[in-house]
């Protein structure tokens, strides 16, 4: 069994729509994929369907942005929530509106130095999708700016750059519990990815944890190794799921399907968790 558990199509920052990531990921050989996009549950209709066709199980998933009080952000991977709880819903609209006008700030600023306008954008986000810094990079290169998105990620649009702008995202532990009362199963995205910019501190992972934290992507290739034994040690320590994945974005990352796999007995225990929704299958 490959299991793949986060994976993002063109409704977020990926660049293929949700039907063709699961063929994707068919072809690659997987046997279930999670598609988790950022603050959205929009593609889980389109890739339910595809799953069902192209005999690959689908988990329902989404990846929500938060960040700490001390401005640190996290990613917190959602398995298998109720898409319509109110108070989940309230939250990721929250984030998916102002990553709209975040982005207005941040192109209206690289536009006194560089060709680029609000169109250029736009060309580039597919029709309700959640707006991210990818598709300000795919105007970039468009316009011969950068080669590439990472390259745009590297220099332009890091986090330490002077047209990064911040938008709003949920507390952690806040988002932790959120995902629990809509019957999610909440697991925190590669976190100790230092090269994405600042780590939490341990409060952080007790506050989750206290909250009710389920599980840590470990084994996600921006984790360093160092951090891994970190995480190792804190997943034996409170009992929580390990699981490993490509976070793959179509062709806009070099990331690719099924390079890193979660076990079949982790996937039992997120399923035994959940009650928002089923794995399509
Ligand atoms: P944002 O959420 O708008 O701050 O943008 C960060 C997102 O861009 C992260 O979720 C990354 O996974 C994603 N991303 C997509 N392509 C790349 C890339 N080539 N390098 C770094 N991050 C990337
Ligand atoms: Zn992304
Ligand atoms: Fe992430
Ligand atoms: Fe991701």
């Amino acid at each position: 069994m490959r299991i793949d558990l986060h994976a993002h199509s063109n409704v977020s920052d990926g660049t293929q729509p949700p039907a063709e990531l699961i063929a994707a990921a068919a072809e690659a050989g997987l046997d279930v994929v999670a598609l988790t996009d950022h603050d959205t549950t929009d593609g889980w209709a389109e890739a339910s369907a595809a799953a069902l066709k192209l005999g690959v199980a689908l988990v329902p998933g989404m990846e929500v942005s938060c960040r700490t009080r001390e401005g640190i952000s996290v990613h917190l991977l959602s398995y298998l929530h109720d898409p319509a709880h109110p108070g989940l819903l309230e939250e990721i609209t929250k984030s998916k509106d102002a990553r709209f006008t975040r982005a207005e700030r941040m192109v209206s600023l690289l536009a006194e130095d560089y060709p680029l306008s609000w169109d250029d954008v736009i060309h580039h986000v597919a029709p309700g999708a959640t707006l991210g810094r990818p598709h300000i990079a795919d105007a970039l290169v468009a316009a011969g700016v950068v080669e590439d998105r990472s390259e745009a990620f590297e220099t332009i649009l890091t986090s330490r750059s002077r047209y990064w702008v911040q938008h709003y995202a949920p507390d952690p532990a806040a988002a932790v519990e959120l995902v629990r009362a809509a019957g999610g199963v909440p697991v925190f995205a590669h976190p100790v990815a230092s090269s994405r910019g600042r780590i939490v501190g341990e409060h952080t992972y007790r506050e989750m944890i206290d909250a009710g934290l389920a599980g840590l992507e470990i084994n996600h290739r921006d984790n360093p190794e160092q951090g891994r034994s970190f995480l190792r040690r804190l997943a034996a320590e409170h009992d929580l799921l390990v699981t490993g994945s490509s976070d793959y974005h179509g062709a806009g990352k070099p990331n690719l399907l099924g390079e890193n796999t979660t076990s079949p007995e982790v996937l039992a225990r997120i399923e035994e968790l959940a009650s928002g929704t089923a794995v399509v299958r």
